[in-house]
């Protein structure tokens, strides 16, 4: 055995800049526009969402950005994070391959979402900004913009998808211990909440639906900001702090990856892990294959059209041009919460249009069986959404023992699952099964996508 197990970094060693890829890339990502002039979107049509210097950031061409000291103090809490060679999962599935995954589920939140939570936090606060609305799916976002408004003492009001909120009940209790606020979405709080529940009372919701809902109520107080927990390229920036330390991790065994996978919900953590490698790549230090897995209950990128589209079902929202299945598509409710979002990341469907990455999508079954090899022999239990880059390497580790090829695999494991032991005993129990999506169910929301002529 030459690399040891954990390959870690001292605090000195944390990186201190967030990486902005789009002054890299070898074409322009198309702008948000407006919604109802349909030119590009300004810093002022942001305003009344984000503070100044989160819309600085999610606009700028500055290629490094540094992270603010109070910043890396929270950071410091659980950073720089583990990176695992799985050694026994190799053996396990008797591979060749070399196989690397970066811990975020060291975080308090579990996840790799307090990444960002922690500096949008920190920059409202910096702008006299109280309080701060979001949606959540699962709860790991919620949890995490709980946790990071505690940190400096900001209030959370947080709308959780209806049916989540009744199926995981332990996020929401997370979120209320660092002080969040939380409604089921849709809600009575917001006139668009009503307008569903009218339509049926036990609606269960969409991400779409309670973005809706946590952005109406962020405008209408000149104190309150709304917080997105993916999509956005300010978002991406953020989470690069996984791929700057996965960089240097790897440097201090020599390895370099052939094959980079990550699930993809709305881009986040495939964004944070990948886009320095794809840096590295774009100037000839490395190839890597790199590849978004999602699930086949929601294949934005694999069977979404590149169209823009709202963020949110409402319509509230700036137009992104985006993969996205439509605005008001509600995926069956498979376990992987964080991955069930109608569109994708401007910034990861821009690059898969320019074909410098590729994309698959898996059924949830093959992510369940990937899981328990990967538990039972890296010990740590998944979150669902990580169960697809599990798969997806393991997919490949499996083509390698074909090959006889020594190929070095890496990927997120971007949280861990102690609160979605339900879906593992579903599993376990032989009751999960997979849907088979039709095309006339992608085509309906399709539908609805406005048409602007590009
Ligand atoms: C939110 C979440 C996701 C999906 O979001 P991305 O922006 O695609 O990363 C995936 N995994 C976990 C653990 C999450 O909490």
């Amino acid at each position: 055995m030459t690399d040891p197990n954990k390959i870690l970094l001292d605090e000195n060693e944390m990186p201190t800049q967030w990486y902005n890829i789009v002054p890299d890339l070898p074409a322009p990502p198309p702008p948000p526009l407006h919604p109802g002039t349909h030119e590009p979107a300004t810093a002022e049509d942001f305003s009344a969402l984000f503070p100044q210097a989160l819309i600085a950031q999610e606009m700028s061409q500055d290629r490094y950005i540094d992270i603010p000291g109070e910043v890396l103090d929270v950071y410091r809490l659980w950073r720089p994070s583990p990176l695992f060679r799985a050694h026994r999962l190799e053996k396990l599935l008797d591979t060749p391959a070399k196989i690397y995954y970066k811990y975020e589920g060291v975080s308090p939140a579990g996840s790799h979402k307090p990444n960002t939570a922690v500096p949008q936090v920190w920059y409202n606060a910096q702008e006299g900004i109280t309080k701060l609305t979001t949606e959540t799916g699962a709860g790991q976002w919620g949890s995490s913009l709980a946790f990071a408004c505690a940190q400096f003492g900001l209030e959370s009001e947080i709308w959780q998808v209806a049916a989540s909120y009744r199926a995981k009940p332990y996020r929401r209790t997370m979120m209320e211990i660092w002080g969040g606020k939380v409604h089921p979405s849709p809600s009575e709080v917001t006139e668009f909440g009503r307008s569903l529940l009218e339509q049926d009372k036990d609606h269960p919701g969409s991400l779409g639906i309670a973005i809706s809902e946590a952005v109406s109520q962020a405008v209408e107080d000149p104190k309150t900001r709304y917080a997105l927990g993916s999509v956005l390229n300010h978002v991406l920036m953020h989470q690069t702090i996984i791929g700057e330390e996965a960089l240097r991790q790897l440097a201090k065994v020599g390895a370099v990856p052939d094959v980079l996978v990550g699930c993809t919900g709305g881009g986040s953590n495939f964004g944070g892990l990948a886009f320095p490698f794809l840096r590295e790549k774009l100037k000839g230090n490395m190839d890597p294959v790199i590849r978004c897995v999602e699930p086949t209950a929601c294949p934005t990128l694999t069977k979404g059209q590149y169209r823009y589209d709202f963020g949110d079902t409402a319509g509230l929202t700036p137009l992104m041009k985006m993969h996205t299945l439509g605005a008001s598509f509600i995926p069956e409710a498979i376990h992987a919460g964080g991955l069930r979002y109608h569109g994708m990341a401007p910034l990861v469907s821009h690059i898969y249009d320019l074909g410098l990455v590729e994309a698959i999508a898996i059924p949830q079954t093959e992510c369940f069986a990937g899981a328990l090899q990967f538990a039972k022999a890296e010990g740590i239990v998944p979150a669902p959404e990580p169960t697809h880059a599990i798969a997806a390497a393991v997919r490949e580790a499996l083509a390698c023992k074909e090959t006889g090829e020594e190929k070095v695999i890496l990927t997120a494991l971007c949280g861990h699952g102690h609160l979605d032991l339900a879906a593992y005993d579903k599993y376990l129990s032989g009751d999960m099964v997979d849907l088979d999506l039709s095309d006339e169910v992608i085509g309906a929301a399709m539908q609805g996508i406005p048409d602007i002529g590009q």
